[in-house]
């Protein structure tokens, strides 16, 4: 197979072509590489940069193989390569000590790592979610466009019959080439496994929801703004196959109400698959996991009205223009209150690649404090003070594996003295 000379299968411009197994294996080859290499990186001694160099260049290396094969050959390879990944990521964040972690726990920290950065989530977005919505964007945009290419206008060639020769691509029953027929295989998998909803010109996309099955209820965090709905999860609409080859405007052929709607783009689809990802379903609710949970929901998106506590607000109404009064709004229905506000996205900053100053770098023991509190985990030099039983300097209480009470002792006056102090104490032999 390295030498490109095989009977079952060949390589063009970085594709594998051939039989499933020897698909599979050109694969599973490319994916073994990746998972030895992951290794290497451990000794990338600031932790920021170690994620940053797992999450986006490593975590991607796959992304054009998946973009290109059909999932089912793929999905278990993809899926060890996530979790060797997530194991780099664990193994840098807690200096080797994640192995004390329960299998409960353990399963949490594996989505909390994987959830993107708006649901409080360290954003890796696992090889095998991004590969099936990458095969199903990359396959119907194929099919599209061979549509668009064989308008009676642009019949000089016809790239449909050139490129599926004896297939009629408007009838998706009678697909039998392995990538169409691997398409409607991702069409079915989305509609069943997925919550997606396919359109029809006879009705509208349902106006109701699916429940996401994830987890239980998780503790929603104290000040984070929550809704009923929050684990409610719109339907995904999709085109049907038999409307994807089309060789006409989709705006010429159907009524004015009934426009079909656009595939949606590779990225809303994963993150709708992200939503009913099956390991990460069911993972919350366990009594053990509270903290945890407290601190997922404290590190999600956070939208706050903008508007100040005194409405005389001088420096606010530099930046923020004055609301209008009801009686104002009564009397002007255009002067209704066009309310700012402020997004919050407390791990947002991970995915930023500016350079870092030394204040802001996380070198060494720094990373594994903020990845072990981003996750509600005993901080590993810090439980040792636990065991000891360590004393505060305030002399009124031992300190504890997770910092909390050298956070908020009063001895250290404001919240950075304590988080410096914390971070002392972590560090310090
Ligand atoms: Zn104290």
């Amino acid at each position: 197979m390295d030498a490109g000379i095989s009977t079952t299968g060949l390589r063009v411009a970085g594709v594998p072509i051939g039989n499933d197994e020897w698909v599979q294996q050109f694969v599973q080859a490319k994916a073994a590489a990746v998972q030895v290499d992951a290794g290497k990186l451990d000794i990338i001694s600031d932790g920021l940069i170690h994620y940053q160099m797992l999450r986006f260049c490593h975590n991607t290396r796959l992304a054009f193989l998946g973009r290109i094969t059909p999932t089912p050959l793929i999905s278990d390879i993809f899926a060890e390569v996530d979790a060797t990944i997530l194991e780099a990521l664990c193994r840098k964040g807690t200096t080797n000590a994640h192995g004390e972690w329960t299998a409960v726990f353990r399963r949490f920290v594996d989505m909390k790592l994987q959830l993107p950065h708006f649901r409080g989530g360290s954003g890796v977005t696992p090889n095998a979610v991004s590969a099936l919505s990458a095969f199903y964007a990359a396959s119907v945009s194929l099919v599209q466009w061979l549509g668009l290419c064989s308008h009676a206008e642009q019949d000089f060639i016809d790239l449909a019959s050139t490129w599926a020769p004896g297939h009629d691509l408007a009838n998706p029953d009678q697909w039998s080439a392995p990538i169409l027929f691997a398409l409607k295989q991702a069409h079915q998998v989305l509609l069943t496994d997925f919550g997606c909803h396919e359109w029809s010109i006879d009705g509208p996309a349902p106006a109701s929801a699916v429940p996401q099955i994830e987890g239980s209820s998780p503790n929603p965090a104290a000040n984070a703004p929550q809704s009923a709905s929050r684990n409610v999860v719109p339907y995904l609409t999709l085109l049907p196959p038999t409307r994807l080859y089309s060789t006409q405007t989709v705006d010429s052929n159907l009524d004015g109400n009934a426009k079909a709607p656009s595939v949606p783009a590779q990225r809303v689809i994963t993150a709708h698959l992200m939503r009913f990802w099956p390991s990460h379903q069911y993972v919350l609710g366990d009594i053990s996991l509270t903290r945890s949970e407290q601190t997922l929901g404290l590190q999600r998106s956070q939208r706050f009205k903008a508007c100040p506590t005194d409405p005389n607000d001088t420096i606010f109404g530099l930046h923020f223009p004055t609301p209008a009064t009801d009686s104002q709004v009564q009397a002007d229905p255009s002067l209704k209150e066009k309310a700012w506000h402020l997004t919050w996205m407390p791990l947002a900053f991970l995915a930023s690649l500016l350079p870092q100053r030394q204040p802001t770098r996380f070198t060494g023991e720094i990373w594994v404090i903020f990845f072990c509190q981003a996750l509600g985990a005993p901080i590993p030099l810090l439980r040792a003070h636990a065991v000891a039983r360590t004393q505060c300097v305030c002399q009124k209480f031992v300190l504890d594996q997770y910092g909390d009470h050298v956070l908020t002792c009063k001895k250290h006056t404001g919240a950075i003295a304590g988080h410096d102090r914390r971070n002392w104490l972590a560090t310090a032999d």
